[in-house]
């Protein structure tokens, strides 16, 4: 019974938890026992907090009881570190915040308790969300759970934490934030779903910032109708968030049964990568056969501006992160360098301490595209491309109601093989980055295998406030690919 509870879906267990087949505190235990078991192989989590887990499992078991229980009533989910947690250490995989217990709860989680979810801990990821392999975390990389013997192989990033975890049947469900492809990349290299709304559909109250105008929380599920259900919880306008979109959240869940009849998908050819691996452009043309077969139209269409966007995006980011994460200044909270009193040396200090590699690197960029006498030449020049970027995709979507494309230029690769190359790793961000610079529904769908028997994904993005059309793509595509390989470590085996 217990691996097997950590291999439900999200609609099942809840199905099963209504008929008392089992209670909330069993499904919560089995998840608690699957961690215990085997995140020292993972390290897919910066802090676990099984007690708090079980206790809300308690008030599950109760509400179910009473009958008044909420949708997500004892489903245990990973939260990414980075939405902060009232009571709970959130460090954003940073030293500089190692301590930092928020006074406060993130709009998204607090909807999600609202709901009645169990939070399992949080979530390993790159530090401040800046990566995409999860190995400058402060905390230590995480292991992807396809990863053949002996040889560690990287989870993606940002949230590799949540994306393992779900993988590996640590959690049903998790939490993520993608600003450049944080939670589209992970999905597709740990074999899950991952979805990341419009902007301003989740709130970012409460989520540590990374690049404001970039950053969007989404979820991840072992499938696409279980992303739905977690984002219809995630979602909804937040008057504490200035860019929260003032709309109503639709039946995201209802609309995975849509079906494709009638819808027209486009291709856009600038996707059609120089050099890239020959299966994945086969698993393309495959999955735009299944939609297809299912009753889609496919058309050519051109987004003229994508070779632009991975420049953009890597301007456009570090200037809003270097200007975010001024505050960490060991001042007010956080990590502070011990100094004899100077301010500008603890500045220094606390900083130099506090930020690894990675997040410097990007704050230096940052800092120097806004400078003055570079202001010009590159950001507002990436601004313009961002317009630009965002004109190709309505214009597009004058004419189709989807895109399709690969989710990443690569499976997994192993830890340690792109980290001294930075220009190579921002490549893993080349399909996913337009979406986020255009605030655009994106999410990626577990579609087959590599020759190695590593999974690959396909991207399905969407009109702006469409998540419900990407939805019923995702899972006309799920269903066609009948993707059923799990990771080789993974809870219960
Ligand atoms: N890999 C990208 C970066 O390093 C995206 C990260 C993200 O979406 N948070 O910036």
């Amino acid at each position: 019974m217990t691996s097997s509870l950590t291999e439900l879906s999200i609609a099942a267990a809840s199905e099963a938890l209504r008929a008392r087949k089992f209670s909330a505190r069993e499904l919560t235990q089995a998840h608690v026992d699957a961690i215990a078991a085997l995140d020292s192989q993972l390290n897919a989590f910066i802090t676990q907090t099984p007690e708090l887990a079980l206790a809300g499992a308690d008030q599950a078991d109760a509400a179910l009881s009473r009958g008044d229980a909420g949708k997500l009533a004892g489903i245990p989910l990973g939260i990414k570190d980075l939405f902060c947690t009232t009571g709970v250490r959130t460090t954003a995989a940073s030293r500089i915040l190692g301590h930092f217990v928020p006074p406060y709860e993130s709009t998204v989680t607090a909807n999600l308790l609202r709901d009645g979810a169990v939070f399992l801990g949080k979530t390993n990821l790159d530090e401040f969300a800046m990566g995409s392999s999860n190995e400058s975390s402060a905390f230590g990389p995480v292991t992807n759970p396809w990863s053949p013997p002996g040889k560690a192989l990287v989870p993606g990033g940002s949230s590799g934490g949540s994306a393992a975890a779900v993988s590996a049947g640590l959690a049903m469900g998790a939490t993520g934030t993608d600003t450049g492809g944080s939670i589209r990349q992970p999905a597709s290299l740990c074999g899950i779903a991952g979805m990341k709304p419009t902007y301003g559909r989740c709130s970012r109250y409460g989520v540590v910032a990374f690049a404001s105008s970039l950053d969007h929380p989404g979820p991840f599920g072992r499938s696409v109708a279980d992303c739905a259900t977690l984002l219809g919880s995630m979602a909804g306008f937040d008057p504490k968030d200035s860019t929260s979109a003032d709309r109503a959240v639709p039946d995201f869940a209802a609309a995975c049964a849509r079906g494709v009849k009638g819808l027209r998908i486009g291709v856009p050819r600038e996707y059609r990568q120089d050099g890239m691996a020959q299966e994945i452009d086969a698993l393309w043309e495959q999955g735009l056969a299944w939609l297809r077969d299912a009753g889609a139209t496919v058309v050519d269409v051109s987004l003229p501006h994508t070779k632009y966007g991975l420049a953009a995006y890597y301007i456009v980011a570090p200037a809003e992160a270097s200007s975010n994460l001024a505050r960490y200044d060991g001042v007010r909270f956080g990590l502070r360098g011990q100094t004899n009193g100077d301010l500008d040396d603890l500045y220094e200090l606390t900083r130099a301490e506090g930020f690894g590699e990675e997040v410097q690197r990007r704050i230096l960029i940052g800092t120097y595209v806004l400078s003055a006498g570079y202001y010009d030449a590159y950001y507002t020049r990436a601004q313009k491309v961002r317009a630009l970027i965002l004109r190709d995709f309505t214009e597009a979507f004058g004419q189709v109601d989807a895109l399709l494309t690969p989710t990443t230029p690569n499976a997994a690769f192993a830890q340690g093989e792109k980290v001294d190359d930075p220009v190579t790793m921002y490549l893993n961000d080349v399909f996913t980055v337009p979406a986020d610079l255009a605030g655009i529904p994106a999410m990626s769908v577990p579609a087959g295998l590599d020759g190695a028997g590593l999974p690959l994904g396909l991207q399905v993005m969407g009109r702006p406030f469409d998540e419900e059309t990407v939805f019923a793509v995702g899972a006309a595509i799920e269903k066609s690919a009948g993707f059923t390989a799990r990771p080789r470590l993974r809870a219960g085996v």
